[in-house]
């Protein structure tokens, strides 16, 4: 399998003071000894420049957590793809629950906003995933392949991409599913991939994001078609978010 991407997602956490410490905690430990999987941190729209910065020439990506799907126009506090691409990003987050959820996003607005990335240059990465109702209902990976199949713009290729499967119920709850249930849901994230885009989707890395934490990462990121993490809290500290990148 291809390298992972662990992926921080600090949501609406951090100021500059805060960046600057977790990135020079982490530029100094993968100096000392790289890692062995690729390391993006998403902050807020604010510090994306200053993360920018502070990270060329390391190997650290930087990415937004949302865009619009226009590029540009009267869209008071509005950032576009190509914004963030401007500012030192190279990835952005679109459709991530709490934006599904507080912001009614729907899959067609999902699939607008990753193909307005792919078109700026950035690098999407399209959250899905069911919440507990649906997971009680046993209809988890018919939400999740809905999800997929209607939120991938028909600009990406296996190569421009990634999906990260975040169970909603697991988000900030210290909940996770089985290792079992991970697998079963990521195998039909990869065949619902694989209808939509044939054997070009293949190469594209299918995240798990969900408390994802130093003690259960190395598990998490063993399962079958796990290509790598998408972290909330546990990003927010260096100390928590190095032992994950070590893990992968
Ligand atoms: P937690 O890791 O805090 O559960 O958040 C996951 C998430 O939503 C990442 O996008």
């Amino acid at each position: 399998q291809s390298v992972k991407l662990i992926a921080g997602n600090w949501k609406m956490n951090g100021l500059a003071a805060d960046l600057n410490a977790v990135v020079q905690d982490l530029k100094a430990a993968l100096q000392t000894e790289p890692a062995a999987c690729r390391v993006a941190l998403c902050p807020p729209a604010t510090l994306i420049g200053r993360l920018a910065d502070a990270v060329r020439g390391h190997a650290i990506e930087v990415g937004g957590q949302d865009c619009r799907a226009e590029t540009h126009g009267a869209y008071t506090g509005g950032v576009s793809a190509e914004m963030l691409k401007d500012a030192g990003a190279t990835l952005v987050i679109v459709g991530h629950s709490e934006r599904r959820q507080e912001f009614g996003e729907s899959d067609l607005l999902v699939s607008a906003k990753a193909e307005a990335a792919v078109a700026a240059g950035l690098s999407p990465i399209i959250c899905v995933g069911e919440t507990l109702e649906q997971r009680q209902a046993g209809r988890a990976v018919e939400v999740v392949r809905e999800q997929v199949m209607n939120s991938l713009p028909h600009a990406v290729t296996g190569r421009n991409f990634a999906v990260a499967y975040e169970p909603v119920w697991a988000i900030g709850t210290g909940l996770t599913p089985t290792l079992e249930q991970i697998e079963e849901v990521h195998r039909a994230v990869r065949a619902a991939m694989l209808e939509r885009l044939g054997l070009g989707g293949a190469p594209a890395p299918i995240l798990y994001g969900g408390s994802v934490k130093p003690d259960n990462a190395r598990d998490i990121l063993a399962v079958p078609e796990v290509g790598g993490a998408l972290v909330g809290g546990a990003s927010l500290k260096a100390a928590d978010f190095l032992p994950i990148i070590r893990a992968a």
